[in-house]
């Protein structure tokens, strides 16, 4: 079956503004009227699924349903593995609240430390499900993972979340300390696409699912 255009007014289903910022940054170029659902005055669902995947198809079809347009989540994660995947769905939860994320860093670094476990070295990787809804409920969900290492103390000042503490595979810098194009920017060459982050990988996916191309309106 060929893939659902995307195309016109697409709400960006978070109210996380550090996500926004990415999403906007790899939808721009696809010729697409973005909204947050924050502008539009969107409530933000529960998030009660068991899997990444499923809590993206809540946030976009919540806002799919309540806007009357296409909607686009990401629910995302970070897994470290000498934490059986911990915090995974509770990412953001280990922040609090209000968001404290020098608060998040410090509980895997003390999770890891009642394991006797160095933080600076320990693999972990991050998880991005994207979901498109409709809102005749019809959906396109696309996934990536971006596989590194934890460092301790945080480190870099651009990002969110976790970014501080994470150093993707074949890096020594950690996400705070690349730039927004090095951490999700998709590079093609020779027809192929690459993107470092979880993100960016999800949304290649979604490139080639939803059939997007540059500079489309
Ligand atoms: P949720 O998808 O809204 O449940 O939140 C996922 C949480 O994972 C975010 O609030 C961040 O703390 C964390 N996270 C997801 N993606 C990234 C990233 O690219 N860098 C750093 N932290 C991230």
């Amino acid at each position: 079956m060929s893939p659902r255009p995307l195309a016109g007014k697409v709400v960006i289903a978070t109210h996380n503004a550090g996500k926004l910022a990415e999403m906007r940054d790899l939808l721009e170029p696809y010729g697409l009227q973005l909204v947050s659902a924050a502008e539009l005055g969107l409530p933000e669902p529960a998030e009660d699924g068991m899997m990444f995947a499923e809590n993206a198809a809540i946030k976009a079809m919540a806002a799919a349903k309540a806007s009357g347009l296409p909607a686009i989540a990401d629910d995302s994660g970070l897994a470290v593995d000498a934490l059986d995947g911990a915090p995974g769905l509770f990412t953001a939860d280990w922040a609090g609240h209000p968001r404290d994320w020098m608060h998040a860093m410090t509980r895997v670094k003390h999770e890891l430390a009642i394991r006797d476990i160095e933080m600076a070295g320990t693999k972990a990787h991050f998880v991005s499900a994207l979901v498109v809804a409709w809102p005749d409920g019809q959906t396109l969900l696309a996934e990536g993972r971006c596989h590194g290492s934890l460092t301790w103390p945080p480190r870099g000042e651009a990002g969110f979340g976790y970014d501080p503490v994470f150093v993707p595979e074949g890096e020594t810098r950690t996400f705070s300390e690349l730039s927004r194009e090095e951490k999700h920017g998709i590079c093609e060459e020779n027809g192929r696409l690459s993107g470092l982050s979880h993100r960016a990988k999800a949304f290649i996916r979604l490139i080639e699912k939803a059939g997007l191309k540059k500079g489309d309106a």
